[in-house]
This record gives structure tokens, C-alpha cells and sequence, in this order.
């Protein structure tokens, strides 16, 4: 196998998709492979497909129409597509994609390694599929280096999932749900830790049900508290939180442990029972509202963001008008809407009352107005405020700006210039403006000792 040459990774789609980009990206560097700048100068391009809407599965299939037809040039290049579009359609892509040389489907990436050298032998390559119907194991067993270290990491507590709403085809891709056992995740942690990482994100499509189906007799709140014993972490953040699981155990570990940051993504998706009952999502508009209710009373800062669909098969003007009316009411810190598109295997893709284009997008157009409107006016409301930052990154758009998350889950800017050294520490920063998706903020000082007020808080239990 070829050990120096230049990768070129295409991301699509969600946190998940993210580390399993970043463990490529290990596995890549472990081989020798250095990161290209620009996809042209790569001699592997990979492409990690998101097949959860219409609009990102067409992006990925148009890119690899794309590159296919630019090996007639370049014939030595080997073109890998993975992720959740790859474990859907297997092995057929090769025969519409004649330039693809491997496929590797969403539960495969440590078999990366091993899949390229075939690939490089001339051979097409198709790894699909998934081992074990409860458990995650040895999956993990790969190389988290990066060009770029994180002070923030993700880490996987558990995989796929068995709750099948109507509109979603996460568990025909990534298979059915299979937890990690807390000591491993308890390991990653502290490799982490051990690494610089000050953040961790537990991630999973419900964590709520961790543990549960595999019978490990430790269950997500507890799994929150053994990650908060980890020493150097300093802040754990989770998603994502099904509502008809969150449990009123995890509520008060959260309020309770100083470690874990004041912020729930909880998807609602809908706000009419009608079509939370189509969806089959387990929960009624005023269960929902009873959770809000409860995680303000306990944290009452707390971040709350959601994820909603406009124009789901079946809905009425009616029933969208009360996804508005709850999103008016809560008053979402954030809120990710997305308009409905059929997905393949998912049984609303074959509910006879699907909703016309024109009406679907003028629904989402008006709730991407009143949650955009929202979203402001509570960035608004925080100027003034003293807020504790772990700083990121360099920000993205201005060079000459730090970036990064209030505990709530805010994104917070502030000037580089006076804040040398800051990079990757906790800080307090006064909120001074607040802006559509963001905050500007003073720094005001460096808190060196937060990390071990909060060690000492969880050891002494
Ligand atoms: N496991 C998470 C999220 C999974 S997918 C959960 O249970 O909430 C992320 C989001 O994509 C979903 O919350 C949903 O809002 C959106 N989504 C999923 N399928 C969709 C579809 N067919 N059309 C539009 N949005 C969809
Ligand atoms: Fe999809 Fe529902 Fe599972 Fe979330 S809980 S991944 S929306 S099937």
C-alpha cells in the first residue's frame, strides 16, 4: 500500500458523521497519508455521505459524478464513498459510479485501512453492513490524530437506532441500536483528557435509552456521572435527547453536576399530537411542554435547541400552526427545521397525503422567520451578562476573533488581541452584543481554577 500521497475528506451531515470523518482522518494519518489542501492536489478523495434528507444525498451523488468524471484525467486517483448514502445503496453505486473504487458503509470506518489497500490493488471494494444487533465494541479501536487538535472532542456512546419514526432512514444505516460499555467510553475520556481535550460531547441518536437494550445496568445519568469523574474534563455536553426518554434522574444529574454544561438539544419535530402520532414519536405537545417545564425549573438558564420538520405527509395548515404556536411558546434557545422529503424504507415516504413542494417550503419559510426572530431577540437578551467560555478555535469568518461556547451552548466571539494564551482555556466574558446566530463578548478575565473547583466537586462524591 501506497503510505505517502494526500487525502482530500468531503463531510456531509451531522456530529456523527463528524467523528466518523475525524477517525478516517486518524486512520489516513496512521498510514503515513498527509491532509491536501485542495481536492484537487489529493491523490484519495473520500466523500462521508448523510442520507437523512433529499438535499445532502444529492450533493454527495452529484460530487461523485463530479470526480468520476475527472479520472479520465486523473486515472490514478481512488475515489472512496462512505458514510450513511454508501451503507444504502452498497455495492449498486459502483455500477452507476464506473470511476468509484471502494465503498464503505456507515459502521465500517475502522475497516478503512484495510479496505484502501484492496482498492489500491486495482480490485472494486464494497464493506457494508453491521456486527452484533446490542453491542459496540472494537469499533473504536482506531486513531483519533488530526492535522488540527481539539479542545473539544465528540465521543460515540452508542450507535443506530430502534425508535423507527415514520420520516427517518437513521435506522436502516446505521443499523439498530448498540451501546459501548462505560468503561470503554470511561477509557476514550481519559485518553482524551490525557491529549488536552477539556470538552466532551457524548454522542448517540437517543441517549437516553443508553445501556438499556444491552442490559448493562448503568444507564445514561450514570454514565454522566462516571464521565465527570474523569480528571482535566471540564465540561460534558450530550445529544441526542428523545423526549419520551429523557427521565427525571438525568434532569437532576444534570442540575446537580457542575461539570455537565446547561444545555439539552430535544428535538419536538412537530407541535400537533396528530402528527407527532404519524410520526410515531412517543409523546403528546403537552408532555413536551411538561419537560421544559421541568428543566427550567431545575436549571432555569438552560439552553434548550430542537430540531423541527415543516410539512410532514398530512399536515394541515392547522397542525403546522401549532408546531408555530410551540415554538412561540417555548421560546427555543435554537431551533435546526428542516423541510420533510421522503426517504427511502421509511414508512412515510408511502403515506398517501404527502404535502405539495410549494406548500412544504412556504411552511418552513415561515417558521425559519419566526424561529430566526427568536433566536435574536434571546442573543439581545444576554448582553450584559457575565458568561464562562471554553475558548475553541480561531473563528472561522475573522481571523482576528476566538470563538467558543457559552455552557448553554451559545457561540461567543471575542477580539484576539488582549486574549494571548486564552486559546483553549475557560474564561468569563462579558456579553456585549448579540447578533442573529451569535455573541460578541469582552474578555474580562482567565479562570484558572474552575477546572479543579469542578474535580474536586465530583471526587469529593
Ligand atoms: N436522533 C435524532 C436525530 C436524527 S436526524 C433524533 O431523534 O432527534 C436529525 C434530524 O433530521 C431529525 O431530528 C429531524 O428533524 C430531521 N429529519 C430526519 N428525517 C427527515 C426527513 N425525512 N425529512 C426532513 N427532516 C428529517
Ligand atoms: Fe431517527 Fe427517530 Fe431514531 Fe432519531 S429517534 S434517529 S429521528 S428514528
Amino acid at each position: 500500500m501506497r503510505t505517502q500521497g494526500k487525502y482530500f475528506l468531503v463531510n456531509f451531515g451531522c456530529q456523527m458523521n463528524v467523528l466518523d470523518a475525524e477517525r478516517m482522518e486518524g486512520i489516513l494519518i496512521g498510514k503515513g497519508f498527509t491532509a491536501a489542501e485542495k481536492l484537487e492536489d489529493a491523490d484519495i478523495v473520500l466523500i462521508n455521505s448523510c442520507s437523512v434528507r433529499e438535499k445532502p444525498e444529492r450533493k454527495a451523488l452529484s460530487l461523485l459524478g463530479r470526480l468520476c468524471k475527472q479520472k479520465i484525467e486523473r486515472p490514478a486517483l481512488i475515489l472512496g464513498f462512505c458514510g450513511c448514502v454508501a451503507e444504502q445503496y452498497g455495492g449498486k453505486l459502483l455500477e452507476r459510479f464506473p470511476g468509484l473504487n471502494f465503498v464503505l458503509g456507515t459502521n465500517r470506518v475502522a475497516h478503512l485501512g484495510e479496505v484502501l489497500e484492496q482498492a489500491e490493488q486495482g480490485p472494486k471494494v464494497v464493506k457494508t453492513g453491521w456486527a452484533g444487533e446490542t453491542e459496540l465494541d472494537c469499533l473504536f479501536a482506531v486513531s483519533r490524530d488530526r492535522p488540527v487538535r481539539k479542545v473539544s472532542a465528540f465521543v460515540t456512546i452508542m450507535e443506530g437506532c430502534d425508535n423507527f419514526c415514520a420520516y427517518c432512514v437513521v435506522p436502516y444505516v446505521r443499523g439498530p441500536e448498540r451501546s459501548r460499555k462505560p468503561s470503554e467510553v470511561v477509557a476514550e475520556i481519559r485518553a482524551l483528557a490525557s491529549r488536552g481535550v477539556k470538552e466532551v460531547v457524548l454522542l448517540g441518536q437517543n441517549v437516553n435509552s443508553y445501556g438499556i437494550k444491552r442490559g448493562l445496568g448503568v444507564e445514561f445519568a450514570d454514565l454522566l456521572g462516571m464521565a465527570a469523574k474523569v480528571k482535566g474534563i471540564e465540561r460534558i455536553r450530550f445529544t441526542t435527547s428523545h423526549p419520551k426518554d429523557l427521565s427525571d434522574k438525568l434532569i437532576s444529574v444534570m442540575a446537580d453536576q457542575e461539570k455537565i454544561c446547561e444545555q439539552i438539544h430535544l428535538p419536538l419535530q412537530a407541535g400537533s399530537d396528530r402528527v407527532l402520532k404519524l410520526m410515531g414519536r412517543g409523546y403528546t405537545a403537552k408532555q413536551y411542554l411538561g419537560l421544559v417545564h421541568k428543566l427550567r425549573a431545575a436549571m432555569p438558564e438552560i439552553g434548550i435547541s430542537t430540531d423541527l420538520i415543516a410539512g410532514f405527509p398530512g399536515e394541515t395548515d392547522e397542525d403546522f400552526q401549532r408546531t408555530l404556536d410551540m415554538v412561540q411558546e417555548i421560546q427555543f434557545d435554537e431551533a435546526f427545521t428542516f423541510r420533510y422529503s421522503a426517504r427511502p424504507q421509511t414508512r412515510a415516504g408511502q403515506y398517501p397525503e404527502q404535502v405539495p413542494e410549494e406548500v412544504r417550503l412556504e411552511r418552513l419559510w415561515r417558521l425559519e422567520k419566526l424561529v430566526a426572530d427568536i433566536t435574536e431577540k434571546k442573543n439581545q437578551a444576554q448582553v450584559g451578562k457575565v458568561e464562562e467560555i471554553l475558548l475553541e478555535e480561531v473563528s472561522k469568518t475573522d481571523p482576528e476573533k476566538l470563538t467558543g461556547r457559552s455552557r448553554e451552548g451559545r457561540l461567543v466571539h471575542i477580539a484576539r488581541k488582549g486574549a494571548e494564551g486564552c486559546l483553549g482555556e475557560l474564561v468569563l466574558v462579558r456579553i456585549e452584543r448579540g447578533l442573529k446566530h451569535s455573541l460578541l463578548g469582552e474578555l474580562l478575565e482567565r479562570v484558572d481554577n474552575i477546572g479543579w473547583q469542578r474535580e474536586e466537586q465530583c471526587l469529593s462524591r
